[in-house]
């Protein structure tokens, strides 16, 4: 009797989907999960295959227990220890590092925040593999696209590395549903490496404004408000008419006008706000690089042929001492 030969079939694009894992890094702020953190579960929605979350500090337990309903996640992983508490990338990493081998994860996602520029590096050191940095794009598996050159140009990047370390640009990928999954919850490896570093203090700017990174709306003042004394004066409240998070220029943050927090570009924070109003900023490519996504752009400038014009919806050329004011007003109004 004749033998048939075996067939080998490769797999489907779906069946190699089903067989990537992530890993999630999630943040936490005092015990309440960093929402804008979840933007790496929607990255890793995309590339499909099984997501679990990882979350670590004094309060884990509740914060896992917090994520476990964020929509898209499998299984949440916690370590309960306040030596995790401030993100300090020394412990952290090889906290990742055993638990990334102990759940052989095909793939690791962290925000492009502070906590995930500083952390996920030292992991793809410890792991022997390269770190793909601030994707916007997830083509594929080893496949990923990100911007260089402060958005001038956007490079395809191909790994063949396993696991790909991945950080996230957040405004490229939606946050995410906060309710809606229920994840199981299970206590992670705990290698209590030894932390050569001491974290001391922090001086925090407060604000009851929305977050700069996740506001629906952004006002930013450049240099062209002069000082600090006006642009306390005129941006607070255009922002407050608007319901707006405030941003600045890297010059307006330089000369003193506005905390460095609130600093948007290359090397500030990157938004993407329904609207993003503008005043006294000239449009430099490394701010333009921290919002250029915005969904509608509005600027005023007195010089009609500053660069900002060339990206913004609307323009009003214009001094803006007496421009910002007057539309303050207008919108109190309407
Ligand atoms: P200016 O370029 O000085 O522009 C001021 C504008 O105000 C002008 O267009 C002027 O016409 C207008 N103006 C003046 N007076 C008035 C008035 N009365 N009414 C209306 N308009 C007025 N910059 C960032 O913003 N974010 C970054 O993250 C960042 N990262 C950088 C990284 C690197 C490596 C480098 C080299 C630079 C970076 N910069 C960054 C700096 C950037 O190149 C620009 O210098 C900066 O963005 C300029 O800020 P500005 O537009 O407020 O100031």
């Amino acid at each position: 009797r004749q033998t048939r030969p075996t067939t080998i079939r490769p797999l489907s694009r779906d069946a190699l989907r089903r067989l990537a894992s992530t890993l999630a890094v999630l943040e936490q702020r005092e015990g309440k999960l960093n929402m804008s953190s979840l933007a790496s579960i929607s990255a890793a929605q995309k590339l499909g295959g099984s997501i679990h979350g990882f979350v670590a500090g004094s309060n884990g337990k509740t914060v896992a227990d917090e994520a476990a309903k964020v929509d898209g996640l499998e299984k949440v992983i916690y370590v309960d220890n306040g030596a995790y508490d401030k993100g300090l990338p020394e412990n952290w990493a090889p906290l990742l590092v055993e638990n990334i081998k102990k759940g052989g994860y095909t793939h690791v996602f962290a925000g492009h925040s502070a906590f995930g520029k500083n952390l996920l590096p030292r992991v793809a050191a410890l792991l022997d593999v390269q770190q793909i940095s601030d994707i916007t794009e997830i083509q594929g598996e080893d496949t990923f696209v990100r911007p260089i050159y402060a958005g001038n140009a956007i490079l395809t990047v191909k790994s063949e590395d396993n696991p790909k370390i991945v950080t996230v640009r957040g405004t490229a990928f939606p946050a995410g549903a906060a309710e809606g999954g229920s994840a199981s919850v299970e206590e992670g490896a705990d290698p209590k490496a030894e932390c050569p570093t001491e974290w001391v203090s922090e001086d925090l700017a407060k604000s009851d404004r929305p977050d700069l990174a996740t506001a629906e709306k952004v006002v930013s003042g450049g240099r062209g408000l002069k000082s600090k004394e006006e642009f306390d004066r005129l941006m607070p409240p255009l922002a407050d008419a608007l319901g707006a998070a405030i941003g600045a220029s890297r010059a307006a943050v330089d000369s003193g006008f506005a905390d460095n927090s609130l600093q948007v570009g290359q090397t500030g924070k990157n938004v993407a706000p329904q609207l993003y109003l503008c005043a006294g900023i000239s449009g430099a490519i490394q701010h333009l690089a921290g919002m250029k996504d915005s969904k509608v752009i509005a600027a005023i400038n007195k010089d009609p042929d500053a660069p900002i014009f060339q990206v913004a919806d609307v323009g009003l050329v214009g001094d803006l001492f007496e421009k910002v004011p007057e539309l303050t007003e207008k919108l109190k109004s309407a």
